[in-house]
């Protein structure tokens, strides 16, 4: 499937069974974040093959045993960019491994496809994009530079992006590929991301004596129905984006009272909100909205509303014609013999932090399901790790030679 458009001998040659054996390896790591030690088994096992190319990097401790791995593939042809691939090595639980139909971290291959946890988000990424390098660097000279970014945490609170947009290695960056798991699909944008508690307090009483209650679970019904109404004017507000969709406004906690004590009405209670955002949206005016109107709802009970903002991540885009989208979408056109499409990421990565927090332009593409990550029997099918690995190796020869090389 490997298209013939350039210089032969310069066209990157990516191992692909090596590619393959490395998702496999790496699966088998279960680098979940309640293991005794969380990406350190894949960090170590990543540096040594670093080591064994030749690849200067670094282990950053960002916190107690959470490490970022970084390279950078010098391409000895002067002058020009710096292009980062990313990916991570954490994992999310496998849940209960009795709702398998296999091993979660056997890495078995069967019907053509690659099953364990994390063989789709992110590790058949992370084992394409560090292939597709090598592929680039065995075929020659290339002017400026490649950073692998192997980030910790982003499962978690994305601390390994944070340390690393904090970084100076950051600066000097001028385009990000995000190696998630988004099904051949080329993700400008990504959904930005709002958590919010709102704590109710009311007043107890007997449940034979409710009007001497303010309950908070009358006050967490009437905001479920008020966060209806600040999604529609969000809709209004904000509109709808062509790829990441409309802004979503979804009540996903409500709790009050004790199942053991069913004659007593509680003084306080939770709702839990996750709000998903589109390029566009204010999330200071959307997060006053919110407040606004759990207050109002809260208050026809009599119950008071503390709202606490308990993360905020931003929803970013890149401009298609930007260089890192013009040479990944020609990366793929040289491996299918097809444009891809364009989309977005549901949620957030890493690449949000990159840009949030340095200004990174950053762009999402990955092998995998888009929508198999974190669900049982996660697969990867075992000929798009190689074919992921040459659209990489394509995309950085088109960004860092701006298309020269062709
Ligand atoms: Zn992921």
């Amino acid at each position: 499937m490997h298209s013939e458009s350039g210089a032969p001998p310069r066209d990157p040659v990516v191992d692909a069974d090596a590619a393959v054996q490395l998702t496999r390896d790496l699966v088998r790591l279960r680098t979940v974040a309640d293991a005794e030690e969380v990406e350190g088994p894949a960090v170590r096992l990543l540096a040594r093959l670093f080591s064994e190319f030749g690849w200067r990097h670094e282990v950053v401790e960002v916190a107690p045993g959470r490490q970022n791995l970084v390279a950078v593939v010098e391409g000895g042809g002067g002058e020009g960019p710096t292009l980062m691939f990313e990916g991570h090595t954490d994992v999310v639980t496998e849940g209960d491994s009795a709702d398998w139909s296999m091993d979660p971290y056997g890495a078995e291959i069967r019907d053509g496809k690659l099953w364990g946890r994390g063989a789709a988000d992110m590790k058949s990424g992370l084992a394409a994009m560090v292939h597709g390098v090598r592929g680039l660097e065995l075929a020659g000279p290339f002017p400026g530079r490649v950073v692998l970014g192997v980030l910790c945490d982003e499962e978690g609170m994305m601390l390994g992006a944070k340390a690393f947009a904090a970084s100076p290695a950051a600066a000097g960056v001028d385009g990000v590929i995000v190696c998630e798991p988004e099904g051949y699909e080329v993700c400008t944008s990504a959904r930005g991301g709002i958590r919010l508690r709102l704590e109710l307090t009311g007043v107890m009483a007997h449940g034979a004596m409710p009007q001497e209650a303010k309950s908070p679970l009358l006050a967490g019904a009437r905001i479920v129905q008020a966060l209806a109404g600040v999604e529609e004017w969000a809709v209004r507000r904000w509109g709808t984006h062509p790829h990441a969709g409309a802004v979503t406004v979804t009540p996903t906690v409500l709790h009050a009272g004790d199942a053991s004590q069913l004659n007593v009405i509680p003084a306080h209670g939770l709702v839990g909100v996750d709000v998903r955002t589109i390029p566009g949206t204010d999330h200071g005016e959307l997060i006053g909205r919110v407040r606004q109107a759990a207050g109002e709802a809260a208050a026809t009970v009599g119950v008071t509303v503390e709202t606490t903002v308990v993360d905020d991540r931003p929803a970013v885009e890149v401009a298609q014609d930007h260089p890192v989208v013009a040479a990944l979408v020609a990366g793929h056109l040289g491996e299918h013999g097809v444009p891809p499409a364009y989309g977005a990421v549901p949620g957030t990565t890493d690449g949000t932090i990159l840009t949030r927090d340095a200004g990174l332009p950053t762009v999402v593409y990955g092998p995998g399901g888009k929508w198999i990550a974190h669900q049982k029997d996660e697969y990867v099918e075992v000929a798009e790790i190689g074919a992921y690995a040459r659209v990489y190796a394509n995309a950085a020869r088109h960004f860092l030679t701006g298309g020269a090389a062709r």
